[in-house]
C-alpha cells in the first residue's frame, strides 16, 4: 500500500479512495442533473483514457469514473478544467477560480433535479434552472448540504429524504361563475391527490384549505377553465430528512407555498447557519445533524434571519420527526447487551 497518499487532500478534489490500492474514483459535477449533450465527449474521453471504460450516474446525478490511478490524477484535474470552468461559471454562475488542481471541494453533491416542466405533464416548475440558482448559494464549500428539488408533490426526486426538498406546487384559484358543476375536479382531487374537494348542493365545489398540495391536477381535469393557477411558481419546503445506518428518517414540511426569493434567501442563511452551530470551524458533518444540534426553534430563528416571507409563506410552528425505529417491527427480544429491563416484544 502506498503512504504517500494524501486520501484527505484528494476527497477534497472529488476523488474517492477505492476498495482497490491505488485506484480512485472521479465525481464529476452535474447540477439539476441536466447538462448538454456536447459533454459527453469528456466522459467518454475520461473513462477510456484514465478510468474502466465505463461510468456511473451518481446517486445524486454526479458522473462518476471508477478505476482511476492515483498518477494520473493530476492529468485528469487538468483536463476536467474546462468543464469545470463551462459548468460550474458558464451554467450555474457560481463564479470560482478554477485551476488545472480540479474541484475545490469536499464532495461533489449536486443539487439533484427531476425533469420539472422541461417535460414533464405534472410539473409545477423548472427544476433544474432552480438548481443552478442554488448552486451559487451553497458551491464551493467544505458544509455539507443535500437539496433535492421535485417538480410537483408526485416527489419522483425524494425531498423527503434530503436536508432541503424542494417541492414545485401551484397555488390554484377557483372561478364559480365558470364551473359547470361537472365534478371532474372533485374525482380527480379524489383519485390523484388529497381528497379535499367536494361538490356542494349547488354544484359548486368547495375546498378544504387544510391539505391541498399544489399538485393542479384539479386545473388539468377541469374542461371550463373554472380553476386556474396563478402565474408564479409556490414551493413547499421539506426540512430534516435523511438515510444512512444510524438514524434514517422521513423529512417534514418547513414552509409551505414559500415564493423563490424566499427559497433562495432561505438557503442564502445555510452557511452562516452551519458556520454558528460549528463554531465558526467546518467540519464534515450532514446537514440534518447540524440541524439537530441546533434544534428546530434555533434553526428557524437563523435561516430565516432577514427573509421577508411572501404573505402566503407559511412556517411550520415546531417539527418533530420520527427515525426509523428498528427493533419494534419485528417479533424479537431486545438484544441481551441491553440491561435495562425495558418492555420486551417477544
Ligand atoms: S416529481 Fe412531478 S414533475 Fe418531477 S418527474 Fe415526478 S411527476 Fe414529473
Ligand atoms: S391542487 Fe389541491 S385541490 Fe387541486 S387536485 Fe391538487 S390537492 Fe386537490
Ligand atoms: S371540473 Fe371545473 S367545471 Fe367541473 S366541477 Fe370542477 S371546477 Fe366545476
Amino acid at each position: 500500500m502506498n503512504h504517500d497518499i494524501n486520501i484527505k487532500k484528494l476527497r477534497i478534489n472529488c476523488f474517492r479512495q477505492s476498495k482497490v490500492p491505488g485506484e480512485f474514483m472521479l465525481q464529476m459535477r452535474c447540477p439539476g442533473g441536466m447538462i448538454d449533450a456536447k459533454y459527453l465527449s469528456f466522459v467518454q474521453h475520461i473513462a477510456e483514457t484514465w478510468g474502466d471504460g465505463s461510468f456511473h450516474i451518481g446517486t445524486r446525478q454526479s458522473l462518476d469514473f471508477c478505476g482511476i490511478k492515483y498518477e494520473d490524477i493530476p492529468a485528469v484535474n487538468a483536463y476536467i478544467r474546462t468543464y469545470i470552468d463551462e459548468i460550474e461559471n458558464g451554467v450555474c454562475q457560481v463564479g470560482m477560480e478554477v485551476d488545472e488542481h480540479g474541484y475545490p471541494t469536499i464532495g461533489a453533491r449536486n443539487i439533484t433535479a427531476c425533469i420539472g416542466n422541461h417535460h414533464c405533464i405534472c410539473g409545477n416548475i423548472n427544476t433544474f434552472e432552480l438548481a443552478r440558482k442554488i448552486e451559487p448559494l451553497i458551491f464551493p464549500s467544505h458544509y455539507h448540504i443535500k437539496i433535492n428539488i421535485a417538480g410537483c408533490p408526485n416527489d419522483c426526486n425524494k425531498a423527503h429524504l434530503c436536508d432541503f426538498g424542494i417541492i414545485g406546487t401551484a397555488k390554484i384559484d377557483y372561478h364559480p361563475e365558470r364551473c359547470i358543476g361537472c365534478g371532474a375536479c372533485v374525482r380527480a382531487c379524489e383519485h390523484g391527490a388529497t381528497r379535499v374537494l367536494e361538490l356542494n348542493a349547488d354544484g359548486r365545489v368547495e375546498k378544504d384549505p387544510c391539505c391541498c398540495v399544489g399538485c393542479a391536477e384539479c386545473v388539468k381535469a377541469c374542461p371550463a377553465g373554472a380553476w386556474t393557477r396563478r402565474p408564479e411558481p409556490f414551493y413547499r419546503v421539506i426540512l430534516g430528512g435523511r438515510t444512512g445506518r444510524q438514524t434514517p428518517r422521513t423529512g417534514k414540511v418547513f414552509l409551505n407555498w414559500a415564493s423563490e426569493e424566499v427559497v433562495l434567501a432561505v438557503i442564502g442563511n445555510w452557511h452562516k447557519f452551519s458556520a454558528w452551530v460549528m463554531d465558526y470551524k467546518p467540519e464534515y458533518l450532514h446537514g440534518g445533524h447540524l440541524i439537530d444540534r441546533a434544534g428546530y426553534k434555533k434553526f428557524k430563528e437563523l435561516i430565516l434571519d432577514g427573509v421577508e416571507l411572501n404573505p402566503e409563506c407559511l412556517v411550520a410552528e415546531d417539527i418533530y420527526w420520527h427515525e426509523t425505529e428498528y427493533r419494534s417491527n419485528f417479533n424479537v427480544k431486545p438484544m441481551r447487551m441491553h440491561h435495562h429491563a425495558g418492555p420486551s416484544n417477544g
